[in-house]
Parts: C-alpha cells; sequence; structure tokens
C-alpha cells in the first residue's frame, strides 16, 4: 500500500491546499469541472472542498456511464427482454437499478419473469451464452472509453469462438464529443454552464490520451488537466488549472503521468476501430443530441449487434417527474437542488441515475452523508410548513 499511501499524505495536502489559498486571486471564481464521476466520488470522499478557498468550485460533470444513458436506451433493453422470453439479458449491476419509464427498473422486470442476470464483464455476458446454446443471451454494454475495448474484445472472442447466441446491446460513448457538447452550449441560454476549466478523466485518457482534448486548448480556449484519483492527484490538479488561468495559459496538462500518455493505448483503440463505427448522433441524458458521440457495432461484426438482431427502436422517453438528473449532468444543479434528494430519492430507492451508480453525483452527496442533514432538515420544514398549513 506504500504507494497509495503517498498519495494520501496528509502533510502534503494540507501543503497543496495553502498553496491554493495563497494562489487562488481573491475577486476571481474558478470554476472546474470534474468530468468523471470518478473523481467526483474521491472529492467528496477525501473532503476536498473543505480545502479549498470558497472562490474555487468544483462543477459535477456527465461523466458517469450509467447516469448518462437516457431512459429512452433503457426502456429498449427492457422491451428486449420482456417480449423476448428466449433473451437473458447479462447486464452490469448498476444498471439494473436505474429506473426507466415502463418499469420501475430491470430488477422490476426481473420480478416480472424477465431473464436478467447481473455480470460482472462481458466474458461472463459469453459463459452464459456457451452455457445456454439454446437460449439468446444479450450483453447490455455501456461506458466510455475505458470500457470499449473490453467489448470489442468480447465481440471478436465471440466470432473466433463461433458463439452464435451471443449479441451486444451497444451503449458505449465517447468523452471529447460530450466535452465539446458542454462548451458549445450557447452562453445566452439557459442550459449554458460556466466552466474555467476541466479536470480530465484519468482512466479514459490511459486509452485515448492526453492530445484527444486538444480542442478544448485549442479552439475554446480552456485548460485541462488529467488527473489520478487520490486526494493529493486531484489537488495538485487543481493547483495546476488555477495557475494555468492566472497566467492566461490553456493547454492540456497530464498529472497523471503515472499512467497516462499523449497518445494513449495503441492496440486497445485499434481493437475498438475494428469492431466499432460512429454512430452519426446519440441521445445523452442532460445533454440531448450529440453528433458522433458514440459507437455502434460496425457492419462487419452486424450479426452480433442485438440492436439489429432483434430490430430495437429508440424511442425517446421521459425520466422521473421532479428527477433534476439533466441538470446535474450538465453541471447546472447541484444534486441537493433537488427537491427529491434525501427525501423520496436515496440510494437504497433511486429515482434517478445518479442516485444509483458508484459515480453518480447524488450518489456521491448521499454516501458521504455532507449534505443529508440539510436535506433532511429542508424536508422536515417542509413538512412543517404544509402542517401548519393545513392545521390554520
Ligand atoms: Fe434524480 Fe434522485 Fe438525483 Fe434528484 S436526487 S436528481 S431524483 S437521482
Amino acid at each position: 500500500m506504500k504507494y497509495v499511501d503517498e498519495f494520501r499524505d496528509g502533510d502534503r495536502a494540507r501543503g497543496l491546499a495553502a498553496a491554493l489559498r495563497q494562489e487562488a486571486q481573491p475577486g476571481r471564481h474558478y470554476r472546474l469541472m470534474e468530468f468523471c464521476g470518478g473523481h467526483t466520488h474521491a472529492v467528496f470522499r477525501y473532503g476536498i472542498p473543505d480545502l479549498l478557498p470558497d472562490n474555487i468550485e468544483l462543477v459535477h460533470g456527465p461523466g458517469c456511464p450509467v447516469c448518462v444513458l437516457p431512459t429512452g436506451r433503457l426502456d429498449m433493453a427492457m422491451r428486449l427482454v420482456l417480449d423476448h422470453p428466449e433473451v437473458i439479458l447479462a447486464s452490469y449491476g448498476d444498471m439494473l437499478r436505474v429506473p426507466g419509464s415502463e418499469h420501475r427498473s430491470l430488477l422490476q422486470a426481473r420480478a416480472d419473469g424477465a431473464d436478467v442476470r447481473m455480470v460482472y464483464s462481458i466474458s461472463d455476458a459469453l459463459e452464459l451464452a456457451r452455457a445456454n446454446p439454446q437460449r439468446q443471451v444479450v450483453f447490455f454494454g455501456i461506458g466510455f472509453e475505458t470500457t470499449t475495448p473490453p467489448t470489442a474484445l468480447g465481440i471478436l472472442e465471440a466470432r473466433r469462438s463461433a458463439v452464435d447466441n451471443f449479441s451486444v446491446f451497444c451503449n458505449h460513448v465517447l468523452t471529447p464529443a460530450a466535452m465539446q457538447a458542454i462548451l458549445d452550449v450557447d452562453p445566452a441560454s439557459e442550459e449554458s454552464v460556466e466552466i474555467d476549466g476541466f479536470i480530465g478523466p484519468s482512466h479514459v485518457s490511459v486509452i485515448i490520451g492526453s492530445d484527444s482534448y486538444a480542442f478544448c486548448a485549442g479552439q475554446y480556449h480552456k485548460p485541462v488537466v488529467i488527473a489520478g484519483f487520490e486526494p493529493l492527484d486531484v489537488l495538485q490538479s487543481i493547483l495546476m488549472l488555477v495557475r494555468q488561468l492566472n497566467e492566461g495559459r490553456a493547454e492540456i496538462e497530464n498529472q497523471y503521468t503515472r499512467a497516462v500518455t499523449s497518445q494513449g493505448n495503441a492496440r486497445a483503440q485499434q481493437v475498438v476501430r475494428e469492431v466499432f463505427t460512429l454512430r452519426p448522433t446519440f441521445e445523452w441524458r442532460g445533454l440531448g443530441q450529440i453528433p458522433t458521440s458514440a459507437l455502434a457495432i460496425s457492419d462487419d461484426y452486424a450479426t452480433f449487434d442485438a440492436e439489429k438482431r432483434f430490430a430495437m427502436r429508440y424511442v425517446p422517453a421521459a425520466g422521473t417527474k421532479g428527477c433534476e438528473c439533466p441538470a446535474v449532468l450538465r453541471g447546472a444543479k447541484k444534486p441537493i437542488d433537488c427537491k427529491l434528494f434525501a427525501t423520496a430519492c436515496s440510494p437504497e430507492s433511486p429515482l434517478g441515475s445518479c442516485m444509483v451508480s458508484d459515480e453518480g453525483a447524488c450518489a456521491a452527496y448521499f454516501t458521504y452523508g455532507r449534505f443529508r442533514e440539510d436535506a433532511l432538515q429542508r424536508q422536515s420544514q417542509q413538512r412543517a410548513v404544509v402542517k401548519a398549513r393545513r392545521q390554520a
């Protein structure tokens, strides 16, 4: 554990916090988006907001694959498994708990008789297909660039070993396209969120490389610092961003040099190119339709494409009424701005995707408990007001 301990050293953290207090210019407000939900959880797990001066604000981004999948795509999975009794739907655990519009969740669909299984990887799904040759096994593929190469390898393995009863419902999405969509919002629009710079995702960057964000600096003059997940990584990355902003620089810097290179993992990129193709457009929860922001299975591997095999059709659908996930994912609202937070919505009973996943912002706020008391107090005040009105 020596390696991890070094990145959690309290004295060094206090040193970085002191540097931030010294270097953050009074009268200036720094709004920094941590794109990745893993960073959001690291920020709250380690109490980083308490170490920052008041004029450095962290804005939570859409980098949670479970969270950004729109309700309509989840409905497609539910219709598939409910309408086709021959199908076993193999999914990561988090996806099972996200509410869809037609059923409460895939778990509820399972209670209604659908054959939904939780898996830890596409390899588990392939094993399911081999063990059930009379059934059709569909892997519910989600994720950013980090999880796309394993899905590609799973499809290649299915072809190599002639597993014909296996296919993938592909929902893999692309980080740079989402960052660009955030930066492209018209500043005059209500949807606009002012961002001064990005704490860049780390695992994604291991695959795609730091050069992939060059457009942020070149086209939009926004700095990006790719950050590791340990508390000192995050603090140092914030300091690097503050220094860039103070000096009027907009560059792509890499704090996470122990894992990320400028070009990324060429072998992983090659298998992704082999198996997938760009979708012309894809809907993201909170960000709407974004051009060329997601992948589909290429024609060469169409036999493994569940959307083609089962003629699945996308129908846009609304999320839970009152759920602020879309605004939370854009960085326009914080989880505690949602009236349902820690009242009707909790990790045990999630009403929106951001409360489900280990990378969701609402789950981070709830899990680390720092705002739950506020929310519960507000709920109790609202109840008292309603009660007083009834009695009046
Ligand atoms: Fe949605 Fe629940 Fe978060 Fe509100 S607290 S935005 S309902 S996930």
